[in-house]
């Protein structure tokens, strides 16, 4: 891993991404994952919060508040079943952030303004608060919005509600307000190892799969990404008609030079085309390493003609770069361009018979269809 690679993976003490594009791409890559949690969690918030409505419509009071309870649980139960629905249908995991941010304090709400209708309150009130925080540190919100909600909600619930406990003496007042200090940390501390562990397996899969689809050598694609590449734009050109051609080049006498001046200077050559031709091209053009001493480059959108100026360019280039012990390297060419029907295998036959001719009629040259 480059030193820039490792920079942009640093993961925060808080579990997040130092660096905010990793980051959002991060959660855009959870989104589906994330959404279906939290919209399965709302679902049994909201069956919770049933329980506790029928539980007040046959023992509590007929009172004005009583009204009141009923109104606020069944509100939340009706928004929660609006979270679950809704989360199916969210495309941006900023839109997920703000819902999630909007039902806890919902949630924070619902308790307060439930314990405000009562005169007087015990002692359950307190394992209330601290399911609450526990329930809100469920979700996979940003940490620092869910962070900012439960403290908002200890400090009002220490203000207002607690006070209404009967019986509470000032030591056991204090006693509580630690407990909750201690689950805030014990929340924030196992929230924050989830996600760094989740990151850091995300920068491990994104790290194999770079792995997976580079040539180890000279670090452009290989056979396996070219495949799913080529796959992937001749659909788009079967679709849209948009022109697509083919450049499959073969480094010329190449066996002779490992014989002359061993594999090591070999690499090199190989290395040293690489990284002329892909500084070459366009971030929409793939190229690969096809085996051996051979190599393709596929161009999207690009017409014959195009695609012969192209391998004429690349051909000289190539031609004329230094490498080591001076050795002098030429390639051949084969140019072939897509055309209705055409199928990956037919478009790279066609790319190898027009090399095949290249190197049958003097190397050093492009052959196009
Ligand atoms: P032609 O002009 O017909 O292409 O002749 P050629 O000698 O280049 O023949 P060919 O393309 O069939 O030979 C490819 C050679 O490339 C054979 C193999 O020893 C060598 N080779 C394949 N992979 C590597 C590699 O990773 N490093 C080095 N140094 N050599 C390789
Ligand atoms: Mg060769």
């Amino acid at each position: 891993m480059s030193t820039n690679e490792k920079k942009k993976y640093r993961i925060s003490f808080l579990g997040e991404f130092i660096d905010k594009s990793m980051e959002d791409e991060f959660l855009d890559d959870n989104l589906g994952v994330s959404s279906k949690t939290t919209s399965y969690i709302s679902l049994v918030f909201g069956f919770i919060l049933g329980l506790f409505l029928f539980n007040s419509l046959f023992f509590d009071e007929k009172s004005l508040s009583f009204f009141n309870i009923v109104f606020i649980r069944l509100l939340f139960i009706f928004v929660s079943i609006i979270v679950f629905f809704i989360l199916k249908k969210v495309k941006k995991h900023k839109n997920l952030i703000y819902i999630i941010t909007l039902y806890q304090a919902i949630m924070v709400f619902t308790y307060l303004f439930t314990l405000k209708q009562f005169d007087s309150l015990n002692y359950f009130s307190f394992i209330g608060l601290m399911v609450i925080t526990l329930a809100i540190y469920l979700l996979p919100n940003k940490i620092i919005f869910s962070q900012i909600i439960t403290i908002v909600f200890s400090i009002l619930f220490f203000l207002y509600p607690a006070h209404k406990i009967e019986g509470l003496k000032t030591n056991d007042f204090y006693r509580i307000i630690a407990y909750q200090i201690i689950l805030l940390f014990y929340c924030n501390i196992n929230y924050c190892c989830i996600e760094t562990n989740k990151r850091k397996r995300f920068v491990a899969n994104k790290e194999l799969l770079n792995l997976s689809a580079k040539d180890p050598l000279t670090g452009i694609y290989n056979r396996m990404k070219f495949d799913d590449e080529i796959n992937r734009w001749i659909s788009f050109s079967e679709r849209y008609g948009n022109s697509c051609s083919l450049i499959l080049f073969d480094i010329d006498d190449f066996k002779g030079i490992n014989d002359k001046y061993g594999h090591l200077i070999g690499d090199s050559v190989i290395i040293k085309i690489a990284e002329t031709i892909n500084k070459s091209i366009r971030d929409t053009d793939v190229f690969a390493r096809w085996g051996g001493d051979e190599f393709v480059l596929l161009l999207p959108n690009t017409d014959i003609q195009q695609a012969k100026e192209m391998a004429e360019r690349m051909r000289k280039s190539i031609c004329n770069n230094s490498y080591e012990a001076d050795i002098k390297i030429t390639c051949s060419f084969g140019v072939a361009n897509y055309e209705k029907n055409d199928t990956k295998q037919s478009l790279l036959r066609k790319a190898d018979n027009l090399l095949l001719h290249a190197k049958e009629n003097g190397k050093n040259r492009v052959s196009i269809s």
